[in-house]
C-alpha cells in the first residue's frame, strides 16, 4: 500500500541552474572566509568536504562530518567556521532566490496528495542544515507545509545516492521501501533507489537539467545501477502514478534496466 511520496527539492519542486547557482553561492560566500583561504582553496576545500559525506559510515550526522572534515588541519575553531556559515544563511544566502523559479502548482500537488492520506517527505541531498532547507522550501513556495520528514545535515548519516540515505528515511518513519514512491529529477540519484523495493517518478521537465553537473561531480566514481521509474513526466503526471500504485499496491517494482551511470 502506498503510503508516503518523497520529493527532491532542487530540480524538481524548485528549478535553477545548478551550475550559475553554485558559482553565485561561492561568490558570496567567499568573502566571508577571505582571511583563511583564496577563494579557489575555499572552493575546493567545500566541495571536497561535502564529497566525504559519501563515505559517511554512519558514525556521525553529515552535519559533524562535515564540518569535521571542513576544519580539519586549520588553526580555527569549528564553533567560529560553524557561525561564520550561520551568518551567511542569515544574510547574503537569501539573495540566491533570484535564480530560481517555481514550477507551477507544486503546492496545490503536494496538498492534494496529503488530503490522500499521504505522508509527504522532502528527500533533499542532506548537505544543508534544516534552516537552510527550511529557506530554500521557502523559495519554493512550500513553508509552513507539515511535512512528516524533512531530511537535512543534522538528522541524517547519508547522502545520495547511497541506499542508506534511503534507508534511514524508512527506518525513522517506519515505512517499507515498497509503500513509498519517490519523486526526483536526477536519474542516478533519485532513481536508484528503486534498487531496494522504492517507487519511482521520474521529474522530466523540458528545458531544465537532469543529472546536474556538480551532482554529477559529487558522486564521481560512485557507479549506480539505472532503473526504469514507474512514472515520468511533469509534476502534474503524479496524482495519475499515485493512483495507479495506489490500485495496484503490492506490484512489481522498477526494473533494472542496466548498471552504466549516465
Ligand atoms: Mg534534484
Amino acid at each position: 500500500m502506498l503510503k508516503a511520496v518523497l520529493f527532491d527539492l532542487d530540480n524538481t519542486l524548485v528549478h535553477f541552474d545548478e551550475s550559475r547557482f553554485f558559482d553565485e553561492y561561492m561568490r558570496l560566500l567567499a568573502p566571508g572566509f577571505a582571511d583563511l583561504w583564496p577563494v579557489e582553496t575555499f572552493r575546493r576545500r567545500l566541495i571536497a568536504s561535502v564529497r566525504a559525506l559519501l563515505d559517511n559510515d554512519g558514525t556521525d550526522t553529515n552535519h559533524d562530518r562535515f564540518m569535521n572534515h571542513f576544519c580539519a588541519g586549520i588553526d580555527v575553531s569549528p564553533e567560529m567556521i560553524q557561525s561564520r556559515f550561520l551568518r551567511f544563511y542569515r544574510s547574503d544566502f537569501h539573495d540566491l532566490k533570484r535564480l530560481v523559479t517555481v514550477p507551477a502548482g507544486n503546492r496545490r500537488l503536494i496538498e492534494e496528495l496529503r488530503r490522500r492520506s499521504l505522508m509527504i517527505v522532502i528527500a533533499s541531498n542532506p548537505v544543508w542544515p534544516l534552516d537552510v532547507q527550511n529557506i530554500r522550501l521557502g523559495w519554493a513556495g512550500l513553508d509552513g507545509f507539515p511535512f512528516d520528514r524533512i531530511t537535512h545535515s543534522g538528522n541524517t548519516h547519508f547522502c545520495k545516492p547511497r541506499m542508506a540515505y534511503y534507508s534511514e528515511i524508512c527506518r525513522e518513519l517506519n515505512l517499507a521501501p515498497e509503500s513509498c514512491l519517490m519523486v526526483g529529477n536526477d536519474p542516478v540519484n533519485d532513481m536508484v533507489v528503486a534498487e531496494i523495493g522504492m517507487r519511482t517518478y521520474w521529474v522530466r521537465v523540458p528545458g531544465t537539467d537532469d543529472g546536474l553537473p556538480l551532482s554529477r561531480e559529487l558522486r564521481k566514481g560512485e557507479a549506480a545501477a539505472v532503473f526504469v521509474p514507474d512514472g515520468s513526466g511533469p509534476l502534474d503526471g503524479i496524482p495519475d502514478t499515485v493512483n495507479r500504485l495506489l490500485r495496484t499496491a503490492g506490484g512489481r517494482a522498477g526494473r533494472k534496466e542496466n548498471t552504466k551511470t549516465p
